[in-house]
């Protein structure tokens, strides 16, 4: 099942270019503040998805392309990201170290942003800015303590997240914390229709203002260092998992500079594809950026 968020936290089911709205099956509140009608569905989907299948199946059908997809959960208890977790990427970083050694870092819940939403550059002049296409996974049930293999126990679903930085080397969360710096979406694949999400081809394309496309990212999950038992079960053995937790899972190589006028067009086998337009703000100046990082990052071509 595709769950989506539109049209100002309406849940919906997506069925084929369709969108149905469920939420009042879902026991979601449109409008509602703070937003975590989402984190309580997840936590109840199993009770609640009889209701939800019979509405998705009697209700209206709005097209897709008619309303405004907006990221699924966007009040988790947290976000959790893993850093250096492909070995490629790490190769072109010239970062000797995985996220085997590392852990996680944690992205603030005000980056989400949603499909539709543009990812506002910050005022960071002599910076850039990079895409990282990464396999968003959706915790649904709390947890502490989860053993590897206990792992799938946990697991909600599946999103295409984008983990945006502003490359340097200052504080990695302080980088990875400006506003839109994490879209998620299109929606949620509920776990159950993601046959092996330890095997999902997934790439990322830069598409420019005349329409040409640029393949940045290409990469599969099976390559993953800290692989998702491993990424469940190193998270939940530091913290309590809630339902709707999102765990940004690491971007393989081919990162690299996102500008105002570029769309940024993520695919991920399985779970779905999104394109967010890339936009320049006015905000986000601060002296943390004024001078120039030493030494330079200077990234590895591809092998
Ligand atoms: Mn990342």
């Amino acid at each position: 099942m595709r769950i989506a968020r539109f049209d100002g936290g309406r849940i919906g089911v997506v069925v084929g270019e369709d969108i149905v709205d469920v939420s009042a099956a879902a026991g979601v509140t449109p409008g509602e503040w703070p937003p975590v009608g989402p984190v309580r569905l997840i936590r109840d989907f199993d009770a609640l998805r009889p209701a939800i299948e019979a509405a998705a199946a009697t209700g209206a059908k709005l097209p897709l392309a008619s309303v405004r997809l907006e990221t699924p959960v966007p009040w988790p208890n947290k976000v959790i990201a893993y850093p250096v977790n492909y070995h490629a990427h790490g190769n072109e970083m010239q970062a000797g170290y995985r996220a085997t050694n590392q852990g996680f870092f944690l992205k603030p819940n005000s980056s989400l942003s949603g499909p539709a939403d543009p990812i506002v550059l910050p005022h960071v002049p002599g910076r850039e800015v990079h895409h990282e296409a990464e396999l968003g996974i959706i915790i649904g049930k709390t947890a502490r303590g989860v053993a590897r293999e206990d792992w799938k126990d946990y697991v909600f679903g599946y999103a295409c997240l984008m983990d945006m930085v502003v490359r340097g080397r200052e504080e990695r969360v302080f980088r990875k914390a400006y506003d839109t710096f994490c879209p998620v979406g299109p929606w949620i694949v509920t776990a159950d229709a993601v046959p092996d999400p330890q095997a999902l081809e997934f790439k990322l394309w830069v598409v420019k203002p005349d329409g040409s496309r640029e393949l940045r990212q290409h990469a599969n999950t099976r390559d993953l260092v800290l692989d998702i038992p491993g990424m469940v079960a190193t998270a939940s053995a530091v913290m309590t998992l809630q339902p709707g937790d999102i765990i940004a899972s690491g971007t393989p190589q081919g990162v690299g500079p996102i500008v105002a006028g570029d769309t940024v067009h993520i695919w991920i086998q399985d779970v779905g594809e999104m394109t967010v337009p890339v936009v320049q703000g006015t905000e986000g100046a601060t002296e943390v950026f004024a001078d120039t990082y030493v030494p330079p990052i200077v990234k590895q071509p591809l092998g």
